[in-house]
């Protein structure tokens, strides 16, 4: 006989992790599953930090999703002791009618949002490590930050364990299914039941959600670590995470966490792949080219030359929104799946939305936009 749970959590990243302690602290039996041990390298939650930030120009139904975020960080902060939310503010520097700016004055137009506006007489002496050019508009979120992505997970394990969740490292699900009896759920160790199954496994869903007919694409990205040089590193160490949108795409950097290096990225683009499993993980010159001529010339005293990488992965949905929903035709299963390279920050948020959904079958949270009926499934 299998072992019975009323609900299994098949993904143990960020969003697992979430959705794994939303449920034991309302007290269901539910066991967690991951191939790996989270916080791992071989999915898309790790790599130190995730911008969090309220001006989504993409949807008005992101902005309450993710103020209740905020607050539910710092209420996992409080359970279990640990920093996890930095607020830093967020500098946002690019053309002015570009997505970047215009997309988030607008959001902050609508949801009265705390964006101001910085003149370039300002920025330099406000920002003196960050270099601004010609005519660019240059904003600043006063109350972004970052996430320490790795402690998120740990913290969410932490908290679903004390709250007695079952846990399962190491162990890879090799299928499911689902009937009107509940879900049964196959692994290379053994057999599982339960009356109901969530499933949040990230770059994975192109494999164990494939039935949905949702074409999801996994996209390769790096992240670099790039030296400070001495006589920048106090500024970097105390200054603002940042956002440059330039011709070559959206560049994105962090404070400086270490006392000698900062993390660079490029968000907009990246090589797609068909299977997570066979990403390749080695650095190219072709990484660090566009961060290095693009993003470095705009930050004092940081080495063209990265000093370590990681490679990451974005799962994008057709419209590159979130898909938050019951499974079509297995009530029983809930998912989560494309969260397109922008879904971190709303973890605990969409955690509890798939709890509701999970449990209840629908969510007061507005998560409409987010359902599977805006694709043909
Ligand atoms: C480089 C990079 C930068 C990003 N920056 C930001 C940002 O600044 N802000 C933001 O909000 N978001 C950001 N994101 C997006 C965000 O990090 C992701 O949307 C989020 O972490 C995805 O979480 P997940 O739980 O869906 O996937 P994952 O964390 O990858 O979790 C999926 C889990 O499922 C497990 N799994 C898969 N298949 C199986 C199986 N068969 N059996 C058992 N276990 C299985 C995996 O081992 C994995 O642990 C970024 C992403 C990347 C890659």
């Amino acid at each position: 006989m299998p072992a019975t749970f009323d609900c299994i959590v098949l993904g143990l990243g960020g969003i697992g992790s979430a959705t794994l302690a939303a449920l034991a602290r309302r007290g269901v039996r539910v066991l967690g599953i991951d191939r790996f041990s989270p916080p791992h390298e071989y999915g898309s939650s790790h790599g130190e930090t995730r911008v969090i930030r309220r001006a989504y120009p993409e949807h008005p139904d992101y902005v309450p999703l993710v103020d209740r975020a905020f607050r539910q960080w710092r209420e996992l902060e409080s359970e279990t002791g640990r920093e996890l939310l930095t607020r830093t503010g967020l500098l946002l520097t690019g053309p002015r009618d570009g997505d970047t700016i215009d997309g988030s004055l607008r959001a902050a137009a609508q949801h009265q949002l705390d964006i101001v506006e910085i003149p370039r007489g300002e920025t330099r002496e406000r920002f003196p490590h960050l270099r601004f050019e010609g005519d660019e508009a240059t904003i600043y979120e006063q109350d972004a930050g970052f996430l320490r992505v790795e402690d998120c997970v740990e913290a969410n394990l932490e908290a679903a364990a004390a709250h007695g969740a079952e846990q399962k490292f190491g162990e890879t699900v090799l299928n499911w299914s689902a009937s009107e009896a509940g879900v049964r759920v196959n692994t290379d160790r053994g057999d599982y039941s339960a009356g109901r199954l969530i499933v949040t496994a990230g770059a994975w869903a192109t494999r164990l959600l494939s039935d949905l007919g949702v074409p999801f694409t996994v996209r390769r990205k790096v992240l670099l670590w790039h030296p400070v040089d001495e006589s920048a590193r106090d500024a970097f160490a105390s200054g603002p995470t940042y956002m440059f949108e330039r011709a070559g795409g959206v560049f994105y950097g962090f404070p400086c966490l270490d006392g000698a290096t900062v993390k660079l990225a490029l968000h907009t683009g990246g090589e797609e792949t068909t299977d997570p499993d066979q990403i390749d993980r080695q650095l190219h010159q072709s990484d660090v080219e566009p961060v290095a001529n693009a993003l470095v010339p705009r930050l004092a005293g940081v080495d063209p030359a990265p000093a370590r990488h990681t490679v990451c992965m974005y799962t994008m949905s057709p419209d590159h929104n979130f898909i938050i929903d019951r499974h079509p035709r297995f009530p029983s299963v809930t998912l989560a799946a494309g969260l397109s390279g922008h879904g971190f920050k709303f973890a605990p948020t969409l955690a509890e939305a798939l709890t509701h959904l999970s449990l209840e079958g629908r969510s007061d949270l507005p998560i409409n936009f987010l359902s599977l009926a805006r694709f043909a499934v």
